[in-house]
């Protein structure tokens, strides 16, 4: 098996100063418009992806927290001035906080990029503007939250006039759990709408990347937004997640992370029947015909359908299938692309990739590949990494059956199993037999056969002819295991909304 050996100059784990100011001090959580330490008075540490080695501590909050956080968004959205703000105030400070992130999109990226080892290009091109348009995106929507007249013909009534109207309503306390691949996407995500339709929040970061969500804890202070609108407890999922999701004082909470999580939520949640939405895992097929209209545009998108944030990603492009044909050619582009990637920390401008986030998703992720080869599988490209930050190298693998370990399950990483075909019938079976519905992706230039393989295919996110784009106003979330519900455009509104119907005998 090859080797790469990574090797880092110290230039590109040395955050700047202001960053190094950042993470100079045990950072606080944010409860009521305070910065506070925890209850318990602990803390814990962040690690440098790239290094291995501790870089900030961070208040560790658990359930006490939640309590007074939980507390603090229940007082602002009952007695705040925020309940009380017409929507186009509201408005206004959700524009100003993606103002602001844009304002400091180079601390935001540089904090984003050490925390979770991504590109701090890639973060500065995507993950930040991304995350700033959603909530401009949002913030037009707090003034278009709207009811409906309702014509009754009550049988029982005949003669008796009604007016009926029904008036939507924030559902409350908000709690949102949100997980490291995209920490800033992820907290916009859950925001925008929320903030939009005049919730309040608790919002726990995940433990291994809680830095720009409190970074983002201060610019929202900046932006206007009234104390306890948002509070912050960065915290371990099985204490401080846990609490959140399970507390008897939050309507509703929103998870994004992995499916055992999920169903750990729903059952957290049972308890006051709080509402529930959850974005989940995937493994999602894309699928190259013969008749692609380009096959090498199909290989760089199949490529970047895994690779980009390191396969991070929860609609990563992890089953990748060609038809018979085209299969050489896609496996040799997919590999030499592979080979291409030059691995280094987030910082250094000539890097394509960064480390994984964690030792944990690093063991996992080798855990994944050893057991594929084990099953039989053959790797193309990929092979030990020689470096104490969490590095796995691009990984290419065939000759996988159907049954393996490794095509059913998430392995959240850049590894990539290629598999031929004969036909669309033969195709669409297999893509389709999966406990995941997340998203799938097509590349032909047959029209006819490209929107009915995509009504077919049983994903909540279909790409035709492309891969991995995003937008505030598409809906995404997934069928089946994958998920509950939609986040961003309006239907990740209702996920924050309650209907009430009022009804007036005139
Ligand atoms: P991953 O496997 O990708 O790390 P997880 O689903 O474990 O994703 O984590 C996503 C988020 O869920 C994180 O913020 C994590 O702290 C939180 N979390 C983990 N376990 C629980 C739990 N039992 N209850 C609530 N939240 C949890």
């Amino acid at each position: 098996m090859s080797s790469t050996t990574v090797t880092i100059d110290p230039a590109h784990t040395t955050p700047s100063q202001n960053v190094q100011n950042f993470l100079s001090t045990t950072r606080k959580m944010l409860i009521g418009g305070q910065w506070v330490d925890s209850v318990s008075g602990k803390s814990f540490p962040v690690y440098n992806p790239a290094t291995g080695e501790e870089m900030a501590r961070v208040a560790e909050g658990d359930s006490a927290d939640i309590d007074l956080a939980v507390q603090a968004a229940q007082k602002a959205f009952e007695t705040g001035p925020w309940g009380k703000m017409q929507p186009l105030e509201r408005s206004r400070i959700i524009w100003k906080i993606g103002d602001l992130m844009y304002e400091n999109i180079e601390e935001l990226s540089e904090l984003e990029s050490i925390d979770n080892g991504k590109s701090m290009g890639v973060a500065k091109a995507v993950d930040l503007p991304l995350s700033a348009d959603t909530f401009h995106y949002y913030a037009g929507w707090a003034t278009k939250i709207e009811g409906q007249t309702i014509p009754l013909s009550v049988p029982y009534a005949p003669g008796q006039n009604y007016h009926a109207y029904t008036l939507r309503e924030p559902v409350g306390v908000v709690g949102q759990i949100i997980p490291w691949n995209f920490p800033l996407l992820m907290l916009a995500w859950k925001l925008g709408p929320a903030l939009a339709t005049g919730c309040t929040v608790v919002l726990k970061p995940a433990e291994e990347t809680p830095l720009t969500a409190l970074r983002m804890g201060e610019l929202m202070l900046e932006a206007g937004l009234p104390e306890g609108v948002v509070n912050i407890v960065p915290g371990y999922g099985e204490t401080a997640g846990a609490a959140l999701a399970a507390h008897d004082g939050v309507n509703k909470v929103a998870f994004t992370g992995s499916s055992e999580v999920g169903k750990l939520i729903v059952q957290a949640a049972s308890g006051n029947l709080k509402k529930v939405s959850l974005e989940l895992g995937g493994k999602s097929p894309n699928v190259i015909f013969k008749d692609a209209a380009d096959i090498e545009a199909a290989i760089q998108g199949a490529s970047n359908a895994i690779f980009f944030n390191h396969g991070q990603v929860c609609t990563a492009g992890s089953r990748l299938y060609a038809e018979q044909g085209v299969y050489d050619q896609v496996v040799e582009g997919i590999t030499e692309n592979a080979k291409k990637i030059r691995l280094g920390a987030g910082l250094d401008p000539n890097a394509d990739m960064g480390p994984l986030v964690s030792q944990v998703q690093l063991d996992r992720v080798n855990g994944y590949i050893d057991c594929g080869l084990n099953e039989g599988a053959k790797m193309v490209a990929g092979g030990k990494v020689d470096h104490s930050g969490y590095f796995v190298a691009p990984t290419v693998l065939t000759d996988t059956k159907h049954e393996m370990k490794i095509i059913r399950e998430e392995i959240f990483g850049p590894v990539v199993a290629i598999e031929p075909f004969k036909d669309v019938e033969e195709i669409l079976p297999v893509a389709n037999d999966s406990t995941y519905g997340l998203a799938a992706a097509l590349w032909t230039r047959d029209l006819s056969k490209a929107h009915l393989t995509a009504a077919r295919l049983q994903a909540g996110t279909v790409w035709i002819n492309c891969y991995h784009v995003y937008d505030a106003s598409l809906p995404f979330g997934g069928y089946k295991q994958s998920g509950w519900g939609r986040e961003m455009g309006h239907a990740a509104l209702e996920n924050y909304l309650e209907t009430k119907s009022v009804c007036v005998a005139l």
